[in-house]
């Protein structure tokens, strides 16, 4: 008995493990992607990543029945997500990017009750694309759950970011189709992420607040930088780090998805051109810009020349070369990259063993931007939902070179200032030393040396234009007994103010009134007749006869004065000292004949007297 039932036994346990083994061996080969997210909480873990496994297929779109019989079938091949679908594809010279459908399957198991929507972020997939939601058991029930770009007809790209809320519930297959072209790296080439529907919307919104806080400095940053070019334009660098922070602008701008949404995607081409173009740009820049702010100039023209050379035909490259070309620049971006990174890194290197001030400064940014970028490359995509940390450098670095920049630009506008005050103040002592030298420090008058300068050229005007020209010359009468009773210094403020009379006399802007020596003053009269002038010396004979001069609280000073005038004549043989002689002979007969008149010198025996008629009568 015991004999049998260990037979039995065996049996059992042989035919058992063998049903299981042969189940087994034909359950195996099916391997279906699966991502078994029933123990998942979205509420309080937020999101789960899809990465990993799918199943693909290239070269039609698939329906979603088809889908789920070959995804039952196990009948398709199994691909690692994010990745674009070259790397799994035959090389293919005519269609190098495998341009053509290509469609993703895999399995999702959600929890029977999540209490919350989810949002199935796909970042950036191109170039069109459309979601399925297969449920397991109904797969004719499917439905469409987005879709982006055109999947036939001609080809609208997708170029954005985004996040479609998914309507799906329990068990079922996910279905993606995508519409490659030449231009991209096609495929599901970012991380999928399902998220709860909450936490997506606030990392938008972080992300969104991000992006504007780092577009408000690059602003700022530019238009700082272009006022002080605009008020300082020796210093080129600000125009360079304005260009700079423009061409960063667009980056972030562009990358962002922004120019295809507002635009339309038919700008996409000029967009991929742009965006190249714009980094070697940028980086040529950098190079430049590291050197003048270093070592205060240019160090090494011929690296500068020769790259900006090489980046110009790139640039050129980018503006003309079929899109395709442009878009698989990806080794000279990272020779151009590489080769900017360390020179610039060698260049601040040295600066800080020398000393250099700041070098420190700019080495640290440098490194911040290319641990970022490396960060970017081989990481995440830095543009949804992590921190921008590239973009983060690039204005920490933008702002650490605006900082050096502007500080020496400011320095050279106070230096500027300066020496323009210095020269301000030069000049005016300069004029002050001429005006003293030309003043007369009692009176305040033009001197005996300013008069013979202004005679002289009052005589070349004269003989130059043809123009009349005149000359009054009036002495104090009885100045010496002013002094013998009062002493000197009343006689010198006697001097004082009649001088103050004598500038408040109403005379034209070329006239020149000068004290020619002891008590007595000299008016120059350009474009002035002898008849005129006479006139003006019987004015000035009034007002000083009816001038006091207040020398101390009982003490009023009235004094005359005699005046001869005198004129210049066409005569060639004429010249300044006569006319002044001339002068000078009608002022002796105006005292010679009474004082306080005036006497005209006409020519030989021609002489005139004029009288001051209440005085002589
Ligand atoms: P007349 O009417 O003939 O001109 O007589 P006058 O006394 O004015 O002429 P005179 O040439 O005899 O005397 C001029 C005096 O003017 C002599 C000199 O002491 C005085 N004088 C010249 N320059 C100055 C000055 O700067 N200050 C003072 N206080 N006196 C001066
Ligand atoms: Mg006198
Ligand atoms: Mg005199």
């Amino acid at each position: 008995m015991l004999q049998l039932m260990r037979r039995v036994h065996f049996w059992f346990v042989f035919i058992i493990s063998a049903a299981v083994i042969a189940a087994a061996s034909v359950a195996a080969p099916a391997q279906q992607p699966e991502f078994d997210l029933r123990h998942i909480d979205f509420r309080t873990e937020g999101q789960t990543a899809l990465s990993g496994d799918w199943f693909f297929s290239h070269g039609s779109i698939m329906t979603p029945v088809n889908a789920h019989t070959a995804y039952l079938e196990g009948s398709m091949n199994t691909v690692a997500v994010p990745n674009s679908w070259n790397a799994h594809l035959p090389v293919n010279a005519d269609n190098p990017h495998h341009a053509g459908y290509g469609s993703y399957v895999a399995r999702v198991r959600l929890p029977k009750a999540m209490g919350t929507k989810l949002v199935l972020d796909v970042l950036r997939i191109s170039d069109s694309y459309e979601i399925y939601w297969i449920p397991i058991n109904a797969p004719e029930k499917a439905w469409r759950i987005a879709s982006e770009g055109t999947m036939t007809g001609p080809l609208v790209a997708s170029h954005g970011y985004k996040g479609h809320t998914m309507a799906m519930a329990d068990d079922g297959l996910i279905l993606i189709n995508v519409r490659g072209e030449q231009t991209s790296k096609n495929g599901i080439t970012e991380p999928l992420t399902l998220y709860d529907a909450t936490t997506f919307q606030i990392l938008v919104q972080m992300e969104r607040l991000l992006e504007g806080i780092l577009i408000g400095f690059v602003l700022i940053v530019g238009a700082l930088n272009f006022s002080l070019f605009f008020f300082h334009r020796k210093d080129a660098a600000t125009l360079v780090l304005t260009l700079a922070a423009a061409a960063i602008l667009f980056r972030m701008i562009s990358v962002g998805g922004s120019i295809e949404t507002v635009l339309g995607p038919e700008w996409r081409g000029v967009r991929l051109r742009l965006e190249t173009a714009n980094i070697f740009f940028l980086l040529w820049t950098a190079t430049l810009l590291n050197q003048a702010l270093l070592w205060q100039h240019i160090r090494n023209w011929r690296f500068s020349l020769g790259f900006g050379l090489v980046c110009g035909v790139l640039i050129l490259i980018c503006a003309v070369a079929p899109l395709q070309v442009v878009t698989d620049l990806d080794t000279p971006i990272t020779i151009v990259v590489l080769v900017s990174v360390v020179t610039v890194l060698i260049g601040c290197g040295v600066g800080i063993l020398r000393r250099v001030p700041n070098a420190g400064f700019f080495f640290i940014s440098w490194l911040a931007m290319t641990l970022a970028a490396i960060n970017d490359a081989t990481n995440s995509p830095y543009f949804v939902h992590t921190l921008k940390t590239l973009d983060i450098a690039f204005v920490m670095g933008i702002m650490a070179y605006s900082i050096q920049v502007g500080r020496r630009v400011i320095s050279a506008i106070n230096r500027a200032e300066f020496l323009e005050e210095e020269r301000t103040l030069l000049q005016k002592l300069h004029q002050d030393a001429v005006d003293s030298a030309r003043l007369d420090h009692l009176t305040g008058l033009l001197n005996r040396l300013a008069f013979d300068t202004e005679l002289a050229h009052a005589w070349l005007q004269h003989e130059k234009e043809d123009e009349p020209l005149s000359l009054i010359l009036f002495d104090i009468d009885h100045f010496k007994s002013i002094n013998d009773s009062h002493g000197h210094q009343v006689g010198d403020r006697v001097l004082q103010s009649l001088a103050s009379l004598l500038k408040d006399i109403r005379l034209r802007k070329s006239d020149r009134i000068c004290r020619y020596g002891g008590e007595e003053f000299a008016l120059i009269l350009p474009e002035t007749s002898g008849k005129d002038a006479r006139k003006i010396a019987e004015r000035i004979r009034k007002s000083i006869a009816g001038h006091t001069t207040d020398c101390s609280d009982d003490l009023t000073l009235i004094v005359t004065c005699s005046f001869g005038v005198a004129s210049a004549t066409t005569d060639h043989s004429d010249d300044p000292s006569r006319l002044l002689e001339r002068a000078d002979a009608a002022l002796y007969r105006a005292k010679a004949n009474g004082r306080n008149r005036v006497e005209c010198h006409r020519m030989p025996n021609t002489m005139v007297t004029h009288a001051d008629p209440a005085h002589s009568a």
